[in-house]
């Protein structure tokens, strides 16, 4: 299949699934997941019209940045490609976060996001921010416990470089489809908790190349897709 036609696959599961949901097809964006993959992949999707990617690895990002900067053909890539940070942070490492993404969607603790906020550059715009929740309920999953996200959110709405933009979830790795969707139905309730309390929030990043229909169906309006786009990763995370 060209990168054409897988973009247009993505693009139509999507789209089906907003019809299902009596939701508009332009209510969900897709971001691809381009972890692993070389920044000729990245290009090649780009040239189909793609612009938002998602990288998790700090290192591994900030050399297709540089690459992307460095590349011949840079000047053409309108509109630019724009990359968000979806992986674990490490407080040492949110100054290179702050300075080269204007997304992230991984904020899980407000020490994370004062920093962000503290070293987001001044002649850039807010960074865009959403936080983490673990709906999962599993220890080793990043994300704050849907008992705090309320106060956490409601702090980090305050701080003056950071705009933010909504949550993030990372469900169970499980097939068991009730217990994703309860998952991804606990992040919406915050998402619409916090919007009633006065909070502005217009992004929730749910579902990824496996479960983004029940996302949809549960108010996504970000998918994170990697392998149906870029194909099996070749190596582990
Ligand atoms: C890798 C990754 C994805 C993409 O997962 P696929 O199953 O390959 O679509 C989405 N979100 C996050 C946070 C990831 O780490």
């Amino acid at each position: 299949m060209s990168r054409a036609d897988q973009l247009a696959d993505i693009q139509k599961r999507i789209a089906m699934a907003c019809a299902k949901a009596g939701r508009a097809t332009d209510a969900v964006q897709l971001l691809a997941v381009s972890k692993t993959f070389p920044l000729s992949d990245v290009l090649e999707f780009h040239a189909c019209g793609q612009t938002t990617f998602g990288e998790n690895y700090l290192q591994e990002a900030l050399d297709k940045i540089t690459q992307l900067a460095d590349h011949p053909n840079a000047q053409q890539n309108t509109p630019a490609i724009e990359w968000h940070f979806i992986g674990p942070i490490q407080s040492n490492k949110t100054k290179p976060i702050a300075e080269n993404f204007p997304w992230v969607h991984s904020v899980d603790r407000l020490k994370i996001a004062q920093r962000l906020s503290d070293q987001r550059p001044s002649n850039l715009p807010a960074l865009n921010v959403l936080v983490q929740i673990n709906t999962s309920g599993e220890d080793s999953k990043s994300g704050v416990e849907p008992a705090d996200a309320v106060e956490l959110c409601k702090t980090i709405s305050a701080l003056p470089n950071l705009k933010l933009r909504g949550l993030m979830t990372i469900p169970s790795n499980t097939e068991n489809t009730d217990q994703l969707k309860a998952e991804f139905l606990q992040c919406k309730t915050i998402f619409d908790e916090l919007n009633n309390q006065g909070l502005k929030l217009d992004t929730l990043s749910m579902g990824m190349s496996a479960d983004l229909e029940l996302a949809i169906e549960c108010g996504s309006t970000c998918v994170r897709v990697g392998s149906a786009l870029f194909g099996a990763r070749s190596y582990p995370k």
